[in-house]
């Protein structure tokens, strides 16, 4: 054995010390289905396969994060190339790095710093990719800061979800999602295993439509500076400036804005109207602080470190962190909505016993009007109706009793697809009497 092996060998042994800690012995912490040892170690050095989407100021920092975790095998998805606004927190990147592809860059800056761990780039759309592209990876981790690119990937991963008669859901086929967010000094981890936590469709009431103030109280009541910047841009830029369309991009509208609002500021004794300020109101900028990204990458890190060995229970499940006045953080558990379109084992639905597949329909776009239109329909797998160019072919099943397509059974899981719904799917627990 060369100097050098030795080296390699002592280094490769103290490397993973601490995170050995956690796996070679069980503790006061360990989940009841953890069996302490060097098969869990390997598993996470050798098989398990993480999904980071995003490589922005989360995306970065939970490809360090699960890189010195022990993971080996990471993929990364992004469509963005790099800003250099980006480069005060998207530590992976370096001013040479401008313009080029945030996937392929913080994979390869990952490669070189951690050796061992392969890190797969793609660079693109996360609808680009096809459903099946998904399931094989072990745990997905989202680092988005949009709200339809997690609800897109949480359909996909409910999609997957196979439940049984009796509404169980099938383990095999369940793809834990780990969800980060942050917005300024506020931000969020939470684990979504869908089955059996609430999915992201199930608490979409967590995210309310964009703050506004209501009209009265910009008129009457500025209590902030904000209150007097949305004033200028919402009612006196109309009012005054008839027929031009405010453009934030161009110096001389913001400029007006600005200059309106320290004017009311002033009437009403306001502080704190500036022009950055006042670019932030009227733009909707969110100042994106590091320190926060890295907090919530850390308990993301954690959460699928977890989930991958079961050295610790699991987050139940929504752990929200505030620093804007100290260090605040809560961990609640929130419920699955049981008529979940995307997650639930489905949504009770009953027809007379001869009802067609005609009928089905024409009872479901009537019972969903907000959701179907023109749904295609399923059943165990087999296609029963569907538009588009293969219509044709399945013009025959639309006479057939729904009892005989669905092989004699008076009950059972349809799926129903339909463009007015995108991506998602529903699922209808039909019974026929
Ligand atoms: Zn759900």
């Amino acid at each position: 054995m060369s100097r050098l092996d030795v080296d390699f060998c002592v280094d490769e042994r103290a490397r993973w010390r601490s995170i050995d800690a956690l796996l070679l012995r069980r503790g006061r912490f360990t989940g009841p289905d953890f069996e302490p040892g060097e098969d869990v170690a390997r598993v996470l050095r050798e098989h398990v396969r993480v999904l980071v989407v995003g490589a922005g100021g989360l995306g970065c920092e939970l490809l360090k994060g699960l890189a010195l975790s022990g993971f080996t095998t990471l993929d990364v998805i992004d469509m963005d190339t790099i800003d250099v606004t980006n480069l005060n927190r998207q530590f992976l990147f370096r001013a040479e790095d401008v313009g080029k592809s945030k996937a392929e860059t913080a994979a390869r800056r990952v490669r070189e710093r951690v050796r061992g761990c392969a890190v797969n780039a793609h660079h693109g759309r996360i609808e680009e990719k096809e459903d099946g592209w998904y399931k094989q990876f072990d745990i997905i981790a989202l680092g988005l800061d949009s709200l339809e690119a997690r609800a897109y990937i949480n359909a996909v991963c409910c999609g997957f979800l196979d439940y049984d008669e009796d509404g169980n859901v099938d383990p095999a086929t369940i793809k834990p999602l780990v969800d980060g967010g942050t917005e300024g000094f506020k931000g969020h981890a939470r684990v979504i295993v869908p089955g059996m936590t609430p999915c992201f469709n199930c608490t979409m009431w967590l995210f309310p439509p964009q703050t506004t103030f209501p009209l009265c109280t910009l008129a009457e009541t500025p209590r902030n500076a904000a209150h007097c910047i949305e004033y200028a841009k919402l009612i006196q830029w109309p009012a005054e400036r008839y027929g031009e369309t405010f453009d934030a991009d161009v110096v001389e509208h913001m400029t007006w804005v600005y200059t309106k609002a320290l004017k009311r500021a002033e009437t009403f004794g306001i502080p704190g109207v500036t022009y950055a300020h006042t670019q932030g109101v009227t733009k909707n900028i969110i100042p994106a602080i590091p320190s926060t990204n890295a907090i919530i990458a850390a308990a993301c890190v954690i959460e699928t470190l977890k989930m991958a060995t079961m050295c610790a229970k699991g987050m139940n499940n929504y752990m929200m962190y505030v620093g804007t006045d100290g260090v605040y953080s809560h961990t609640v558990e929130y419920e699955r909505d049981p008529s979940c379109v995307v997650c639930s084992p489905g949504i009770a639905h009953a027809l007379n016993a001869n009802a067609t597949l005609e009928e089905f329909m024409a009872s479901i776009v009537a019972a969903y009007p907000d959701s179907l239109a023109e749904p295609s329909v399923s059943f165990g797998g087999k296609n029963l109706y569907l538009r588009g160019v293969l219509e044709s072919e399945f013009a025959e099943n639309l006479n057939k009793p729904m009892i005989e397509l669905m092989n004699g059974r008076k009950e059972g899981l349809v799926v129903v697809n339909d463009k007015k719904m995108k991506k998602t799917s529903m699922r209808l627990r039909l019974s026929l009497k």
